[in-house]
């Protein structure tokens, strides 16, 4: 979420489960934000949710995706983190439109300026916030802590795309990231993840062993995995 000093707000990939959707958007209108859109950094399931509260705004991403509406629900109901969860899945919103724009990479909207990165890792297209105001980098499925680099393995060169997005994001030097999956992180966690990132990359392509703590988890080691078989040597 950006909230500007006059409660104008940008919601940003609102949540997962259909009462974290609708208790966001409570929450918006509890504190008397005035939200103008929704904005999608790429289109994945969980990051192109709706709820009532959320419907009659527009939804911004940096381009069109070629997934569509029916393939994005089926990945949702097949998610088994989202069942484990016992809550009810929220629905898929409508395709996002291309955000208005200033001028080139700067959203027009009347909240504090934000710069749009778009580029290929993760999803095509896959977008970064950057509130060069405030340092603040607001990340997507990129940077985080908790997951390692996902790759778009539909790509031709997916590695090579995500290694271009990491260098867009370093040079924002922003103080501050919010990945959308793990923790915030400032200046010397953003440096930090830069580099396991790459490092992890790396060991994908030589096809070496990797000691990347974030593969601890069940479903970052299959698709650990999967990364492994498709690009690995
Ligand atoms: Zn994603």
């Amino acid at each position: 979420m950006v909230v500007a000093a006059d409660g104008t707000c940008l919601v940003i990939d609102p949540a997962v489960t259909a009462p974290e959707v609708d208790g966001l958007a409570a929450a918006v209108r509890h504190r008397g934000w005035t939200p103008v859109a929704v904005w999608s950094t790429h289109a994945h399931w969980d990051h192109t949710l709706d709820g009532s509260g959320l419907t009659p705004l527009p939804r911004w991403s940096s381009g069109p995706s070629a997934t569509d509406r029916e393939t994005l629900a089926a990945e949702r109901d097949a998610d088994p983190e989202l069942a484990r969860s016992g809550e009810p899945a929220a629905p898929i919103a409508a395709p996002a439109v291309a955000y208005p724009a200033r001028s080139s990479g700067v959203l027009d909207w009347a909240g504090p300026s934000v710069r749009v990165l778009s580029h290929a890792a993760h999803a095509r297209p896959h977008s970064a916030l950057v509130l060069p105001e405030h340092g603040v980098l607001v990340a997507g499925d990129m940077l985080s802590d908790v997951e390692i680099p996902l790759l778009d393995l539909s790509a031709d060169d997916p590695v090579g795309d995500y290694l271009d997005a990491l260098a867009l994001l370093e040079a924002a030097q922003a103080d501050v990231v919010v990945p959308g999956h793990g923790r915030v992180g400032g200046r010397d966690e953003i440096a930090r993840r830069l580099g396991a990132d790459r490092a992890y990359l790396a060991a994908l392509v030589a096809g070496a062993e990797t000691a990347d703590d974030r593969l601890a988890l069940p479903w970052t080691a299959a698709a650990h995995a999967e990364q492994r078989a498709a690009v690995g040597r």
